[in-house]
């Protein structure tokens, strides 16, 4: 099987539930590395000492390792080594050099601190990465094939769709982005506006739809992604 017809089944995949596909993607190989790292924690000390230069994992993806069933023993593991870490970097501290809270809130540059983190989360790292392919395997497939099952799931989310149209130089492909995501929002927007003159009192005998009263949260995952997000 090719790499692209990989993340192209994947793809097909993700577009048969609502919400964004690449947040679905995104979502799926976090919870896939994480689920790995719970499992090495355990016995393998070498993937252990590699969270050291991030210091873990960013604040979503940590509490994330709780939503694994039964595998608290390897969260606490990963957790007491990364709590070390930080405990031994603590104890190598010294006094900073120079940077006081007042530069620091005018914006000016400071060293770095000893106890900072040396790498970024690296589920985050790899999440951005394949989030990145997808998003070009959509792009290549999204004139006359992708674009139904796109539409039919909302579209892509604002960050998403953001990213997207930085690499659509295609006009095809920019054209049915704006056109897709146009349409879509444009029935969300009518759906919360049909909620919100509802609630007003000379209309109160109308009945509010399901899917009114649900515009708002379809429009908050389409404006900050299918989950919650650290940027
Ligand atoms: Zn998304
Ligand atoms: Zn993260």
């Amino acid at each position: 099987m090719s790499q692209q017809s990989y993340f192209y089944q994947e793809l097909q995949e993700m577009l048969q539930q609502p919400g964004c596909p690449i947040c679905h993607v995104g979502r799926k190989v976090a919870r896939g590395q994480l689920d790995a790292l719970l499992y090495d924690s355990v016995t393998d000390r070498d993937s252990r000492d590699k969270l050291t230069n991030s210091l873990g994992f960013c604040s979503m993806h940590s509490r994330d390792l709780l939503t694994f069933p039964g595998e608290r023993l390897g969260a606490t593991i990963i957790e007491w080594a990364l709590l070390r870490e930080a405990q031994r970097r603590l104890r190598a501290s010294g006094p900073a050099a120079g940077a006081s809270w007042r530069q620091r809130l005018l914006g000016q540059p400071s060293a770095s601190s000893a106890l900072a983190a040396d790498d970024p989360c690296p589920v985050c790292a790899n999440q951005a990465k394949l989030e990145a392919r997808s998003l070009e395997e959509l792009l290549e497939h999204l004139v006359g094939d992708l674009e139904t099952p796109l539409a039919a799931a909302g579209g892509l989310c604002w960050p998403h769709l953001e990213l997207a149209m930085r690499s659509a130089s295609d006009a095809r492909v920019h054209g049915v982005l704006v056109s897709l995501h146009d349409q879509v929002w444009q029935g969300l927007i009518e759906q919360m506006g049909e909620f919100i003159r509802k609630r007003d009192y000379r209309y109160s005998q109308e009945t509010i739809s399901d899917q009114e009263t649900a515009a708002v949260e379809r429009a908050i995952e389409t404006l900050t992604g299918a989950y919650p997000r650290v940027a």
